[in-house]
């Protein structure tokens, strides 16, 4: 079993994939081929953006946008504490103070009071300008926009939206990567849209931002001529092969993936229900594209020993993730490790993510729950 099945997409898609790439390797418009910009034309229309700006991956889009905004040394930038490294590498690495802010244990998210908890402290503290929200899509799911938006507007902060896991996900009807002043995503092979390498992009409303990020995602171009270098920049492009793979997976994402995951998630939401494992919950108004399908053992379960079972088991599960993003040795001894995060630290320490994807079938799902409610760390629990 596969914890995520990029061989059975293929052998699904293989002839319009293999199509597309010999059309990329006839015409040998490698950088900045036709395919790059059509593909920019279908990402914005599904999304609902005016802009989409591809680049080089979902770490390089969030730097992006962060450049964007002239984001640096004394800035505040908030960021959930139960996130992937890029969400707060980015902005640290831009010279900005991470504030790391603790999550809801049901959707994993960001906790929007604690976010506004947070937003006053650093302004009762005097030292840092709060500048930003990094809102994190986890595992497929939008974050709390109807909460985050409004704090935002509220104390002037921007909103980025970091929807690399989220992509393909809804709230109230409205796509992610819409929600953010400025969104962006990855298209990392196992993200819920993935591509065969590395890529990424940049989604905004905003005409000076996108031309400002179209600029310095190319050494700083001037308009059209990438000769003409009226500031400095990054070299930070999705190449054509990429853009082509995407343009195939993006119609089938479209067409029926992300109904598909939904039916695999509710497969799993049935085998595991009363079983005290605890399951994922997708709040009213939103869907999600399940980039991950986590459960949360009841604390008294070794995890490493039942993770050491089902791969016995040929059982793959994962654990995302481990580390809080203020123990992240990368943040010693600045104002981010001084987070109190407690949900998150609870998280790291229950979480299992199980293998998921729209190629999962009910029997694969079957096995994964038997195997799971077999084990001899059941939980006796029922609830
Ligand atoms: C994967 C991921 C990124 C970074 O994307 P890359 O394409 O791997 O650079 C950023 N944020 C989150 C939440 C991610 O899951």
């Amino acid at each position: 079993m596969q914890f995520r099945d990029l061989k059975k997409q293929y052998q699904v898609l293989q002839p319009q994939i293999d199509a597309a790439i010999q059309e990329v390797l006839c015409e040998a418009r490698f950088i900045s081929g036709p395919q790059v910009k059509a593909l920019e034309d279908e990402l914005a229309a599904y999304v609902g953006a005016k802009h989409c700006i591809t680049c080089a991956n979902g770490t390089d889009a969030i730097t992006l946008a962060l450049k964007a905004w002239h984001i640096g040394a004394g800035d505040a930038v908030f960021v959930p504490d139960f996130t992937f490294f890029a969400s707060g590498e980015c902005p640290a690495a831009e010279g900005a103070s991470c504030i790391f802010v603790d999550v809801s244990p049901e959707t994993f998210n960001m906790d929007a009071q604690k976010l506004e908890q947070a937003i006053l402290q650093v302004k009762a503290e005097g030292q840092l300008i709060p500048k930003a929200v990094i809102a994190v899509d986890l595992f497929g799911q939008t974050a709390d926009y109807d909460a985050i938006r409004p704090i935002c507007e509220k104390h002037g902060l921007l909103l980025l939206e970091d929807g690399a896991q989220g992509f393909g996900g809804t709230l109230h009807g409205q796509k992610a990567c819409s929600f953010g002043d400025i969104s962006t995503t990855s298209f990392f092979p196992a993200k819920p849209l993935g591509c065969y390498g590395d890529g990424g992009a940049v989604f905004t409303d905003n005409d000076e931002w996108a031309a400002y990020i179209r600029s310095i995602a190319v050494h700083g171009k001037g308009g059209a001529d990438k000769y003409n270098n009226v500031r400095l920049g990054m070299n930070s492009r999705l190449d054509t092969l990429q853009a082509a793979i995407l343009q195939v997976k993006l119609k089938a994402f479209r067409d029926y993936e992300v109904a598909d995951v939904n039916k695999v998630a509710a497969w799993y939401d049935e085998a595991l229900k009363n079983t005290g494992f605890i399951l994922p919950t997708v709040p009213q108004g939103m869907v999600s594209s399940w980039a991950q399908y986590t459960v949360r053992l009841p604390e008294d379960i070794d995890r490493a020993a039942l993770q050491a079972k089902l791969k016995e088991q040929g059982i793959p599960t994962m654990i995302y993730y481990a580390k809080p993003m203020h123990k992240q040795g990368a943040f010693t001894n600045t104002r981010s490790a001084t987070a109190d995060c407690p949900i998150t630290e609870q998280l790291c320490q229950t979480v299992l993510a199980l293998p998921m994807g729209p190629y999962v079938t009910q029997e694969a799902v079957q096995i994964v729950a038997a195997a799971l409610t077999a084990c001899p760390q059941q939980p006796l629990i029922v609830f």
